[in-house]
C-alpha cells in the first residue's frame, strides 16, 4: 500500500490498507504509535472516570491516546497549577498520547450561559459562578501549557437543525476562528519549544508500540511539538459542510475533524454528513470524527473513511449500569439478572467478563456500590476498543464488508436469555 508521510508535521501518517472507503493507517506521535481506525477514551478533568491508568495501558484496554478537556481543566484545577506540574501528562502521570479539545464545544453546551461575539465566547464557571472569557488565543495557549499531541482549532458549533443561515454564520465565525488558532499555535510552538530533552520519546514509545504481530516499523524523527487539527462545521447543510471542509483545509492544519454532529440531528443526517465530507477531507491526513458514538455508529463512519473516534459513551453508560455488548445493550439493574452467571458479553475476554457474573454486578449497582461503576466502564472500555482492533484487522486482510454485515447482524441479534 502506498505511504503518504508528512514530514514537515509533527505527526507522522501512513496509510496501511484500505476496502472501499475504510482505511487502516498507522499515526505516530512523538510519545507512541497510534493504529487507526482508533478509538479514545474521554478524560474529562484529567482522568477517563472510574479507570485507573494502568487498566488504560494493559493488554486488555491498551488505550493509545486518550482525551482531555481544556475547559474542565482550565476552571480546575487551573492552568498555572498545570503549568507548575509540568503539564497534563506530567501531572496525571500518562507517557502516551493525549488529545486536547479546545473548549469551543463544552462552552457552546452552556447554552444561555455563555454570549459569543467575534472575539469569543464569555460564560459563567459552572464551577464557582465567575465570569469566564474563552477565545481562539486563550484556548491556544491553555493547550499549549497541557502540552497535548495533539490540539484542536477553537471552533463554534451551530445546534443540529440550525437554518441555512444561522449556520452560515456559525460557520464563518469557525473560519476566522480557526485561521486566528492557526496564528497563535505557530507562534506559541515556536515560544514553548522545544521541550525538555528526553521528553516523551524513546520509553513511551516502547510502551506503546504496534498492535501486537504488526512488524515494527522504523521510527521516523518527528519534530517535538504539537500537532494542531483544524474542525470542520456546517450542522446539516452539506453545501455549507463542503465549504467548511475546503477553506479549512486551505488554512492547513495536521488533521482534520468534523465537529457538531451527534448535537440531536437524525441518525441518517449524520452519516449523510459524514459521507458527504469524509471522502472529501485530505486523504494524507487523519480523519477524526468528534463525539460520536455507538459501536454501530463507529463502524459505518470507519465504512465513510473516518480514522478517529472519541465518546463519553462506554465511561459515562457505565456509570449509569449499562453495558455495550456484542449482541447490543444491557441494562444490569433489570431483575433478569438477579441471578444470571453468565458474563456481560461471553464473547468479550475482557478482565470483568472473565471473572464477574451479571449476578455480582446487579448486586453491586443495587447496593450503590463503586466498583460497579468501574468494572461496567473497563468492560465498556474493552468493547469499544477490541471493536475497533478487530476493524483494522478486517480491513488489513480485506474482510471489513464481511466483518461489518456479520457485526451488526450479531448487535441486532437480541441479548441471550
Ligand atoms: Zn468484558
Amino acid at each position: 500500500m502506498s505511504s503518504l508521510k508528512s514530514p514537515a508535521s509533527s505527526l507522522s501518517f501512513e496509510i496501511n490498507a484500505t476496502e472501499g472507503a475504510a482505511r487502516a493507517t498507522t499515526l505516530t506521535t512523538r510519545r507512541g504509535v497510534i493504529e487507526t481506525p482508533v478509538f479514545m477514551p474521554v478524560g474529562t478533568a484529567g482522568t477517563v472516570k472510574g479507570m485507573r491508568l494502568e487498566e488504560l495501558e494493559s493488554p486488555d484496554l491498551d488505550a493509545r491516546i486518550i482525551l482531555g478537556n481544556t475547559y474542565h481543566l482550565w476552571l480546575r484545577p487551573g492552568i498555572e497549577t498545570i503549568k507548575e506540574c509540568g503539564g497534563l501528562h506530567k501531572f496525571i502521570g500518562w507517557d502516551r498520547a493525549l488529545l486536547t479539545d479546545s473548549g469551543g464545544f463544552q462552552v457552546w453546551s452552556l447554552g444561555a450561559l455563555r454570549k459569543i461575539t467575534e472575539e469569543g465566547t464569555a460564560f459563567r464557571s459552572h464551577v464557582d459562578g465567575s465570569l469566564c472569557f474563552l477565545s481562539p488565543e486563550i484556548s491556544m495557549e491553555v493547550q499549549a501549557v497541557l502540552g497535548a499531541e495533539i490540539a484542536m482549532a477553537f471552533d463554534e458549533c451551530a445546534p443540529g437543525e440550525a437554518s441555512h443561515d444561522e449556520a452560515r454564520r456559525s460557520m464563518d465565525l469557525t473560519l476566522r476562528w480557526a485561521q486566528r488558532s492557526k496564528g497563535a499555535f505557530d507562534n506559541l510552538q515556536a515560544e514553548f519549544l522545544p521541550l525538555p530533552s528526553g521528553e516523551g520519546q524513546t520509553g513511551s514509545l516502547r510502551a506503546a508500540g504496534r498492535d501486537a504481530g504488526e512488524p515494527q516499523a522504523e521510527m521516523p524523527a518527528l519534530p517535538d511539538r504539537q500537532a494542531l487539527f483544524g474542525i470542520i462545521q456546517g450542522a446539516s447543510h452539506l453545501d455549507l459542510r463542503r465549504e467548511s471542509l475546503e477553506r479549512t483545509v486551505e488554512i492547513g492544519f495536521d488533521g482534520y475533524a468534523i465537529g457538531g454532529l451527534s448535537v440531536g440531528e437524525e441518525k441518517h443526517v449524520m452519516m449523510d454528513v459524514i459521507e458527504e465530507v469524509a471522502p472529501r477531507m485530505p486523504a494524507d491526513r487523519p480523519r477524526y470524527l468528534m463525539g460520536v458514538g455507538t459501536p454501530e455508529d463507529l463502524i459505518e463512519a470507519v465504512a465513510r473513511g473516518i480514522d478517529m473516534f472519541d465518546c463519553v459513551l462506554p465511561t459515562r453508560n457505565g456509570r449509569n449500569g449499562q453495558a455495550f455488548t456484542s449482541r447490543g445493550k444491557l441494562n444490569i439493574k433489570n431483575a433478569r439478572y438477579t441471578t444470571d452467571q453468565n458474563p456481560l458479553d461471553q464473547a468479550c475476554n475482557c478482565s470483568v467478563c472473565r471473572r464477574h457474573s451479571r449476578a455480582y454486578i446487579r448486586h453491586l449497582y443495587q447496593s450503590g456500590e463503586m466498583l460497579a461503576s468501574i468494572l461496567l466502564t473497563h468492560h465498556n472500555l474493552a468493547f469499544f476498543l477490541d471493536t475497533m482492533k478487530r476493524v483494522r484487522q478486517a480491513i488489513r486482510s480485506d474482510q471489513f464488508a464481511h466483518f461489518r454485515r456479520e457485526y451488526t447482524e450479531q448487535l441486532n441479534s437480541g441479548l441471550e436469555a
